[in-house]
């Protein structure tokens, strides 16, 4: 008996060792916080997931979806569907990948909607003012009015049986920077849900999106950028998300700073389709939450144009969406309820009841 105790004892102990590693890793796959930035969509976008040891691949997976749809929607690589869109105008439809086709959809959708204050057939007028180019300048009015022929979102048309594009005169172009983000950002939390993680925040560049709530079971506090904090990471507000997109649009983005230095005019990135020229409606800034993020992105540019009161009367009567707008004197104003999960952080700013 002691013999073959003595014999065994040795041989469960190497069995033991040998499968300990498969048993600590069995019962640790402990979840915790897996983070990447990137730059993609002309922005720094940063992922962060909470997932056991698969996390690194799950954010690997979104990253290439990102990059997917950047190929599909850029307007700055040559290939792209967009640029193929663009360099058929007046000549022939496009045949699209189906993101591309919906994403388009959706925006003309709220083309309509916002009376052409969304348009993205904007595109000859923001590449007339090369805002996001290293050189960009004011033109002239006349060089103005001459883009301005070709800016009107009827004459996108769509064919969705043949699943084609096509820009009915020589000269236009579409550009889908106020919408794409949001689309990818939710393309991101599909992915995301799909492989089972329950919170995450992905930030791109001022486009931010929540799965479920923290892991210590709060809601997200998503803080919303000061419009003149220079490039400086400040906030002015902080909104509570769940489950949600908050995204922002303004003039602090992109805008001609020497001209800004020597003047005091701002040229941004937003431009009023009704005049060619950057949105001047007396907003600093805008914010959207929404469940879905395309929809905040496009709404949260469609504010911009229109200015806090009509822009925030039309969020309200879609009803998917509580938005606030920031006017340069400092004040917020917002759609009905949405000060109940706003706090203003700086004091420099009020919210108008
Ligand atoms: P966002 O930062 O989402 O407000 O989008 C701004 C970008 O959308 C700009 O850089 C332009 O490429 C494009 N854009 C500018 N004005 C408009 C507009 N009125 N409608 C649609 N897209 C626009
Ligand atoms: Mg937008």
């Amino acid at each position: 008996m002691k013999r073959y105790i003595a014999k065994a004892c040795p041989m469960a102990l190497a069995i033991c060792l040998l499968f300990l590693p498969i048993l600590q890793g069995c019962a640790i796959n402990e979840v915790r916080e897996h983070s990447k930035n990137l730059f993609a969509l002309n922005t720094w976008i940063n992922i962060r997931i909470y997932a056991g040891r698969e996390g690194p691949k799950i954010i690997d997976s979104a990253v290439r979806r990102i990059e997917e749809i950047e190929r599909r929607m850029s307007v700055t690589i040559k290939d792209s569907d967009v640029s193929r869109i663009n360099d058929n105008a007046g000549i022939q439809p496009v045949k699209v990948h189906e993101d591309t086709f919906k994403v388009i959809e959706k925006a003309l959708e709220y083309a309509k909607l916002s009376k052409g204050a969304f348009d993205i057939t904007v595109y000859p007028i923001v590449q007339l003012w090369g805002i996001t180019t290293e050189h960009p300048r004011v033109p002239t009015d006349e060089e103005i009015r001459e883009k301005l022929k070709f800016v009107d979102y009827q004459k996108v048309i769509l064919n969705e049986d043949e699943g084609t594009v096509y820009l009915q005169e020589k000269g236009m172009g579409i550009d889908l920077g106020a919408i794409a983000k949001g689309y990818a950002a939710d393309e991101v939390v599909r992915v995301l849900r799909e492989e089972g993680v329950q919170h995450a925040l992905i930030n791109m560049g001022g486009n931010v999106i929540v799965v479920g709530n923290k892991p210590n079971g709060q809601p997200w506090r998503i803080g919303i950028q000061d419009p003149r904090s220079d490039g400086v990471q400040q906030h002015i507000a902080v909104v509570e998300a769940v489950n949600e997109s908050v995204v922002s649009s303004g003039d602090y983005e992109r805008y001609i700073k020497d001209v800004y230095q020597k003047t005091g005019v701002r040229y941004h990135h937003i431009f009023d389709p009704a005049t060619g020229y950057p949105a001047n409606q007396g907003l600093m800034a805008t914010t959207v939450v929404a469940e879905n993020s395309a929809d905040a992105d496009a709404l949260s540019t469609i504010v911009f144009v229109m200015g806090a009161e009509k822009g925030l009367g039309l969020v309200e009567q879609i009803g998917n969406a509580e938005a606030l707008a920031v006017t340069v004197d400092k004040k917020i104003y917002t759609t009905k309820g949405f000060d109940r999960r706003l706090t203003v952080t700086n004091e420099e700013y009020e919210i108008v009841p």
